[in-house]
């Protein structure tokens, strides 16, 4: 006799099995629940933001009571130009994460400190000899780098800083590459969160997953220098080494988890943007899409689970191919005129790249005219290479 039952059990409650859990908890109230994580906290520490067209309109009820902070706009700052760009942007932070699907799912929905050992589609057990009994079992406990997957790195330190004066941003400046390039294409990511305090991120996308905190804390510090504010304390930090995918075998990647069968959501279903790693969008339509499916059985959804990621999967060519022309540039001058070039392409093109919706038109004009890295050299020189995106050990958790 199972000690829990319920009719479908997420594991793990971090972005994607807290969302699933939100989105089930509002539109399908006739299903019960669990939400399984092994932490006290749901959600770790994180600030994740998206651009709002990142998200359809049908979904933004889900997302809305989750952004701590939102921007009318946003800027880009290169050697050569700078742009301000006017999709709103939005931040949601664990913290607030955690206090809304606490208090949507209720005690009895909400199994945390309790680390999962098996799962089976129907059936769960737990470290501590526990079991969950589940008409379906839907595993987001993310992962631990991609297996038989190739690429880099975008590697971050990020700290919340305290100032004594006000900062005088007012939006984000999602990347300021007017930095010295080093350890592959470097740029400071900054979210004014009020007048005085600004996140500020310092981010590579490198060859190597290695994270040098001292070096990067220090970094971070002269960049608050360098735009004259003085900090008064820190007062949050987060890192991220996040493999950005160039290739790889995607049915290899997803017959080599542990628990064969059992339906997979989040990074542990490589539901992520290959080339920028990040999964929020991913995440919050494959919760909606879950909440209309008819037959919930572990089975059929491990089924659906395979069949929506490979479709991501498929879909994700294009965001590889830009992976290996940007890593095929040895020098990070490079990779950051790569990046200088598509932030003069029109608006609408850059949201749509973001949402992962580019059309044939968009990838036309994203490879036209005169790329800082001829395609073809850029494929050749990564095709069948890049590094194995597993395993990374702890430095590089896709978390
Ligand atoms: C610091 C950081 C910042 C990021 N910022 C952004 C961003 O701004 N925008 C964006 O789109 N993406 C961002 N990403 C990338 C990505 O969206 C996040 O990694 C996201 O949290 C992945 O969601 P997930 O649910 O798949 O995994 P996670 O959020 O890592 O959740 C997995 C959960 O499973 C739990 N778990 C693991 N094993 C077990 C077990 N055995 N039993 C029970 N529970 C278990 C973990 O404790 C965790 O809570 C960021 C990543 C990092 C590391």
């Amino acid at each position: 006799m199972a000690n829990f039952s319920s009719d479908l059990a997420i594991l793990g409650g971090g972005l994607a099995g807290s969302l699933i859990a939100l989105a089930m908890n509002r539109y399908r109230p006739d299903l019960r629940i669990l939400l399984v994580e092994q932490e006290d906290r749901l959600g770790g520490d994180h600030v994740w933001s998206f651009f709002e067209t990142d998200v359809a309109p049908a979904h933004r009820d889900l997302v809305e009571p989750l952004i701590a902070r939102r921007w009318s706009g946003y800027e880009v700052h290169f050697p050569g130009h700078s742009r301000l760009l006017s999709t709103p942007y939005a931040s949601v932070t664990s913290e607030r994460l955690d206090a809304l699907v606490r208090a949507a799912l209720g005690a009895n929905a909400l199994l945390t400190g309790a680390q999962v050992a098996e799962a089976s589609p129907d059936r769960v057990a737990l470290a501590d000899g526990r079991t969950i009994a589940a008409g379906a079992v839907i595993d987001a406990r993310g992962i631990r780098g991609l297996p038989h997957m190739t690429g880099g790195w975008q590697k971050f330190l990020g700290r919340m800083l305290r100032l004594s004066v006000p900062h005088g941003l007012e939006r984000p400046v999602v990347m300021d590459a007017r930095v010295d390039q080093l350890d592959g294409y470097r740029f400071v990511y900054c979210l004014p969160f009020s007048p005085r305090e600004v996140f500020v991120e310092d981010t590579y996308y490198s060859d190597d997953p290695r994270l040098d905190l001292p070096v990067l804390r220090k970094r971070v510090g002269d960049y608050a220098d360098a735009m004259g504010w003085h900090i008064d304390s820190v007062t949050y930090e987060e890192t991220g080494v996040l493999p950005v995918i160039a290739g790889g075998d995607f049915e290899k990647f997803w017959n080599s988890a542990p628990d064969p069968g059992v339906a997979r959501a989040g990074t542990r279903a490589a539901l992520v943007n290959p080339m920028t790693s990040y999964s929020f969008p991913d995440a919050v339509r494959f919760a909606m899409h879950l909440t209309t499916l008819d037959n919930l059985s572990g089975v059929s959804l491990g089924r659906r689970s395979h069949s929506w990621a490979a479709n991501h999967w498929r879909g994700g060519r294009f965001y590889r191919m830009l992976t290996r022309m940007l890593f095929g540039a040895a020098r990070p001058e490079e990779r950051r005129a790569v990046l200088e070039r598509f932030y003069t392409l029109p608006e609408g093109l850059i949201e749509r790249f973001y949402a992962g919706r580019p059309g044939l038109a968009d990838m036309a004009r994203v490879l036209a005219g005169k790329p800082p890295v001829p395609v073809g050299a850029a494929m050749a020189s990564l095709a069948g290479r890049g590094y194995p995106l597993a395993p990374l050990g702890r430095a590089g958790d896709l978390r």
